[in-house]
């Protein structure tokens, strides 16, 4: 079994990347499984180049400080001769119907004018990144499920018509984590490419920051500290709590008074739950020879395991030497 995952350098590691995802890829994964930061995903909106560069290596950054292995980590865009030929060779084998059906494209192509053309082609680019690798098992959440069934079609068609080359990849479900939500309006998920970002906590915020992040939280008003999923603000410091001292949200509760104990707590646990990420991350982030050295082995890693599925394409299509 083969694991892929990504993360899209579309803004700073928040905490709901490293407590819902980066935590249990450094826990869990196995030696097979690969970790990349998708920059080349980034691509399709406007992006400015400098900051894409140095949000792809603050991110890999992360993922290494975080206990990632180091060998299962590569940046997506240190294999983009492999995954531009596999993408071409993919994009002939998909049909432009099936990549206009896709619900991500609709909606994020709706009522903007200047769309980019890989915004309809990423889903290809995502297949590419997938059947490289041979990976099988895929964890993505709802809104990413039918990009790894327009893989696993572009699979089967191309290993029927042309020859045996990939891995039949399924989406499966990402091991449930949590779920963190804006601290300034908990109604909506952490993210890191939010626009206000006065209730994110990114991983590399100094503890001063996430300190004032944590006080300034919404809460509810009621007084007595309860876990009430029905009640986001207080649930999500909850949780947050829960998830830093391996705890259940309801336990958490019964210790707290009042909503400054627990802010206070909260922001505690989450800035020693960051620290070795943060430190760590921050001497990679200091010593660039360091970071390429780690980035340019994952890399050559990763360019080894899938390499010879482009040009068995390639072959197989009629191309390539
Ligand atoms: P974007 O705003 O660009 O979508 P994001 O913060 O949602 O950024 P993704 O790159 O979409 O991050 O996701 C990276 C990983 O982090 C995924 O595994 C996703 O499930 C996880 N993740 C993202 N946000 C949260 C969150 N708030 N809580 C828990 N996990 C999260
Ligand atoms: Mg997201």
């Amino acid at each position: 079994m083969t694991r892929l995952s990504g993360i899209t350098p579309s803004g700073h590691v928040q905490l709901g990347n490293y407590l819902g995802a980066i935590r249990r890829w450094a826990a869990d994964g196995g030696p097979d499984d690969l970790y990349f930061v998708s920059d080349l995903h980034a691509m399709t909106t406007a992006h400015n180049p400098a900051r894409l560069r140095a949000l792809a290596a603050e991110q890999l950054a992360v993922l290494v400080a975080a206990g990632v292995p180091a060998e299962s980590i590569f940046v997506q865009s240190d294999l983009a001769r492999e995954l531009g030929a596999l993408t071409w060779v993919l994009e002939c084998t998909c049909s432009y119907g099936e990549a206009a059906r896709m619900i991500q494209f609709k909606e994020k192509a709706k009522g903007r004018a200047g769309v980019r053309l890989s915004l309809l082609t990423y889903p290809v680019l995502m297949a590419a990144d997938i059947l490289l690798q041979g990976a099988t098992d895929v964890p993505v959440g709802e809104d990413q499920r039918q990009h790894v069934e327009l893989a696993r079609a572009l699979a089967r068609r191309f290993n029927t018509t042309y020859g045996e080359v990939f891995a039949m990849p399924r989406a499966v479900l990402p091991v449930a984590g949590a779920r963190v939500r804006d601290l300034a309006d908990p109604r909506r998920k952490m993210s890191k490419s939010a626009g206000d970002s006065a209730g994110v906590v990114f991983v590399l915020d100094e503890p001063d920051q996430v300190r004032r992040k944590v006080r300034r939280a919404v809460t509810d008003t009621a007084t007595e500290v309860a876990y009430d999923p029905q009640r986001p603000g207080s649930a999500n410091l909850l949780e947050i709590l829960a998830a830093c001292t391996g705890e259940a949200p309801e336990e958490v509760a019964a210790r707290f008074g009042s909503y400054a104990e627990l802010k206070d707590a909260v922001a505690e646990a989450v800035v020693e739950t960051l620290r070795p990420v943060r430190e760590g991350a921050r001497e990679l982030l200091a010593d660039p020879a360091e970071l390429a050295r780690v980035r340019k082995a994952g890399a050559a890693r990763a360019a080894e395991r899938g390499s010879h599925r482009v040009d068995a394409a390639l072959r197989l299509v009629g191309a390539g030497g």
